[in-house]
């Protein structure tokens, strides 16, 4: 959490009211003893507020999220204790999007992985020479929420067309008009778009919705983003779809398991971008999310 935003819980509630512990999700058996007696738990998203831990709040009224996801929160289990979730919606949506965008536009290029080859005095500019421009590309946003709308927004800025998949969103809905982001079956996204980016949360519904089927039904050189949960991409079929030149490229920012043990999954894959969850954590977007989580967690406790 931003210090900023510690010291304004500190200063509303008591510098003694407020342990602040950025390592305590390391240390298990530190963390069930200190939320014992907490009123407000504030949790970034590799903690489970969930099963032994969530029997350990007995006073916790708030849970607090620097974040969005809440799939690492049991909120039936703090709703029915009568706790209340909270999360920073929204707040680092522009982080995520940026991140969509970059990479949008260094996978089609495919051209910027030279350093090493280039200073060691080789020179790949013919093999470098065919990557593809941006403008004029297909979006394809799979999730029209806050991140997808967002995404949208930026990506008409560098001509790209907008294709979304959002089955809870009617087509009455405004943000269709505002973003100019036309609205399609599944199918339809995957054929049509070059870039297809994932802003689904991680449900049941959404688990390996990216299989070996549908990545092979994406459009041949297709790039994939996954900045949404890990599940929601079987990682090996992307892999194998990235070295048969079927897809062009791909970013991945989350994974099944964070963090990620070495794993030969990835060896070998062209033009693959791998992130250690980091899409929607910047300097900005830290400083947006616990100044909301703060002001959320003093309004709910006033
Ligand atoms: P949001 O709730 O505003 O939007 C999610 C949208 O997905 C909703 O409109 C919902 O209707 C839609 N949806 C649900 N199931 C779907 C399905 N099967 N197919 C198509 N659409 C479906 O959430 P958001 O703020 O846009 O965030 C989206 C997700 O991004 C979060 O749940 C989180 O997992 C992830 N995220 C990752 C990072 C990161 O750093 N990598 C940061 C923020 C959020």
């Amino acid at each position: 959490m931003d210090e900023v935003a510690v010291d304004r819980l500190r200063a509303t509630f008591g510098t003694d009211a407020v342990l602040y512990d950025a390592k305590l999700v390391d240390r298990p058996d530190d963390m069930a003893a200190a939320v014992a007696d907490c009123e407000v738990f504030i949790v970034r998203n590799r903690t489970q507020v969930r099963g032994a831990l969530l029997d350990a709040c007995k006073s916790a009224k708030v849970i607090g999220r620097l974040g969005v996801g809440l799939d690492n929160i049991d909120v039936p289990a703090c709703e029915a204790r009568g706790m209340k979730v909270i999360p920073a919606t929204g707040a680092n949506a522009l982080a995520v999007a940026e991140y969509v965008i970059g990479t949008a536009m260094l996978l089609r290029r495919a051209s910027y992985q030279s350093t090493f080859d280039v200073a060691a005095g080789k020179w790949p500019r013919n093999q470098l020479s065919s990557g593809r421009e941006t403008a004029g590309a297909t979006l394809g946003l799979v999730g029209f929420g806050s991140i997808g709308q967002l995404t949208a927004q930026l990506a008409r800025g560098v001509g790209m067309n907008i294709i979304a998949y959002d089955p809870a969103l009617p087509d009455t809905h405004a943000a269709w008009k505002e973003v100019g982001a036309t609205r399609v079956n599944f199918d339809e996204l995957l054929a049509q778009a070059d870039v297809v980016s994932l802003h689904v949360p991680l449900l049941d519904s959404t688990k390996n919705l990216f299989n070996a089927e549908r990545i092979a039904t994406m459009k041949p050189g297709g790039v994939l983003i996954n900045t949404s949960r890990g599940g929601i991409v079987d990682d090996a079929a992307l892999v194998a779809a990235l070295k048969s030149g079927a897809l062009g490229g791909a970013a991945i920012d989350v994974f099944t398991q964070e963090p990620l043990p070495a794993s030969a999954v990835f060896s070998g894959c062209p033009n693959l971008i791998l992130t250690p969850h980091i899409a929607g954590v910047t300097f900005e977007a830290n400083v947006r999310v616990s100044s909301m989580i703060a002001d959320a967690v003093i309004k709910a406790l006033s």
